[in-house]
């Protein structure tokens, strides 16, 4: 059995509940509901259960102290073919390191490099047919954007279930950070 598996920060309920507000106005987006909103650490792929009990004693080995963080602009993947729009993420050094420490406890166990430099971001929609404009629009739109500092005060490891609607992730373990 094998489980497609993530590790990402949740920001607070009542954020993301608000964020929804600010899901409009982009044609061909598919907004992603509040339940799925996320900030990945690392994507680890399909792996076999035995591996996803692995990487969670290794990702529990993780030793670090809670931060705050803040949402801030927008931005899109694919460039001139557009294919997920996302709100940004203000610097953190904190962040980085966590996602690096995610990164290290992959490769510990031999799993594939990520390839794509880390981006912190937060998808709010996939996107079909978009025109660059239209993002550009939205980025513009958003580029005053700034949420509340929220305390990252954990992490935790995700399940992705891929179904005909948003995804359904399922939080398989949860990782506290230090006071
Ligand atoms: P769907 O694929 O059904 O549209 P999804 O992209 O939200 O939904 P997953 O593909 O399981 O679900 O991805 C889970 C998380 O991991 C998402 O935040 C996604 O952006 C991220 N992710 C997926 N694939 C990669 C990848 N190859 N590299 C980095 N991050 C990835
Ligand atoms: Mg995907």
């Amino acid at each position: 059995m094998s489980l497609r598996l993530f590790a990402a920060i949740r920001p607070p309920d009542e954020l993301c509940e608000r964020l929804a507000g600010l899901q409009r106005g982009v044609p061909g987006a598919r907004w992603r509901p509040p339940d799925n909103l996320h900030i990945t650490l690392r994507f680890f792929g399909e792996q076999d259960v035995h591996v996803a009990e692995a990487l969670d004693i290794e990702l529990a080995r993780i030793r670090a102290t809670g931060f705050d963080l803040q949402l801030k602009g927008a931005g899109w993947f694919g460039a001139s073919e557009p294919s997920t729009l996302w709100l940004g993420v203000a610097e953190s050094p904190q962040l980085e390191k966590l996602a690096a420490d995610c990164d290290k406890a992959a490769r510990r166990l031999g799993l594939a490099p990520d390839g794509r430099k880390f981006t912190p971001h937060l998808t709010v929609a996939y996107l079909r047919g978009t025109q660059p404009d239209d993002c550009a629009r939205f980025v513009r739109r958003l580029a005053m954007f700034a949420s509340e500092p929220f305390l990252v005060d954990r992490f935790a490891l995700y399940s992705s279930h891929l179904g005909k609607r948003a995804s359904d992730y399922r939080a398989e373990a949860e990782y506290p950070l230090l006071g």
